[in-house]
Order: C-alpha cells, then sequence, then structure tokens
C-alpha cells in the first residue's frame, strides 16, 4: 500500500507584506495602540513619529500599528483637537464627561446605526436603551476610530 503525498511547499514569496505606512509628512495616521490618530512627522528607528493633530507632544509609534485615517476619522481627529482647545480656554472641566453622548463619526455606517437606535429610544423614553447605544458606540469609536 503506497500512498504517496507530496507535500506542499508554501512559495516564501506568497506572503504579502503589510503596506508600508505612508511616509510623506503631515499624512495622518491612525495609532491603533494609542488609539490616536497623529501627523506623519519622521522615522524615528524602528519606530514612526508622530504628533497630534493641532500639536502636541510627538510620539514615536509601531509602524506596525498603524495606518492611513480615514477621512472620517481626520475629521474627527481636527474636530477633536479644537475641541480640546476650547476647552482649555474656556471651561475647565473634570476631565472626560462621561455624561456626555457620543457623537457618530460622519461617513461611519456603524456609527450611524447605532445613532439611529439611540434616536428611536430617546423616541420611545427609552433611556437604558438610549444608554446602551451610547455604550456600544463609545466602545465602537474606541475600537474603530482614533476616538
Ligand atoms: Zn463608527
Amino acid at each position: 500500500m503506497t500512498t504517496q503525498r507530496n507535500t506542499e511547499t508554501t512559495p516564501a514569496t506568497a506572503t504579502p507584506e503589510a503596506p508600508a505606512p505612508a511616509t510623506v509628512p503631515g499624512t495622518v495616521l491612525c495609532d491603533l495602540e494609542k488609539r490616536m490618530a497623529g501627523e506623519y512627522q519622521a522615522k524615528a528607528g524602528p519606530y514612526v513619529l508622530l504628533r497630534p493633530i493641532g500639536g502636541g507632544r510627538e510620539w514615536e509609534a509601531d509602524p506596525t500599528a498603524v495606518r492611513p485615517a480615514t477621512p472620517a476619522e481626520r475629521l474627527s481627529a481636527e474636530v477633536k483637537a479644537v475641541n480640546d482647545r476650547t476647552g482649555r480656554d474656556g471651561v475647565r472641566g473634570p476631565g472626560y464627561d462621561m455624561t456626555r453622548a457620543p457623537v457618530p463619526v460622519p461617513g461611519c455606517g456603524e456609527c450611524a446605526e447605532l445613532d439611529a437606535q439611540r434616536a428611536l429610544a430617546r423616541v420611545e423614553f427609552d433611556y437604558s436603551a438610549v444608554s446602551d447605544a451610547n455604550v456600544l458606540m463609545r466602545r465602537h469609536q474606541r475600537k474603530d476610530h482614533c476616538a
């Protein structure tokens, strides 16, 4: 009984390399570890140097954990930067206000869906469903956006 089996060799050339992060300074990248968007500054050894939108201290990001930000993420990071500035100049709050409802990111289907759920719950005065939708949206935004 001779069962011949060819040992399959996986060609080493078939592993597609992860696309290199943009190397043009000023490109907005999403750091998936820090969950922050930043402008690409330069390469710093094995890291890439990112600067927060709107300025601030630069940080070193793992190049494998960054990807180009979507236009919606870029927009929300810019809005956040503006809000941070106004917050600093205006009312000095106790940090992040958990009671404030998250705002859907424009152009994101999941955000839009949760926003619709929340709007429906509000109409029905179902406040626990409203806060459920808020929790889900916050969780989703932390995971999928640079919020
Ligand atoms: Zn979203």
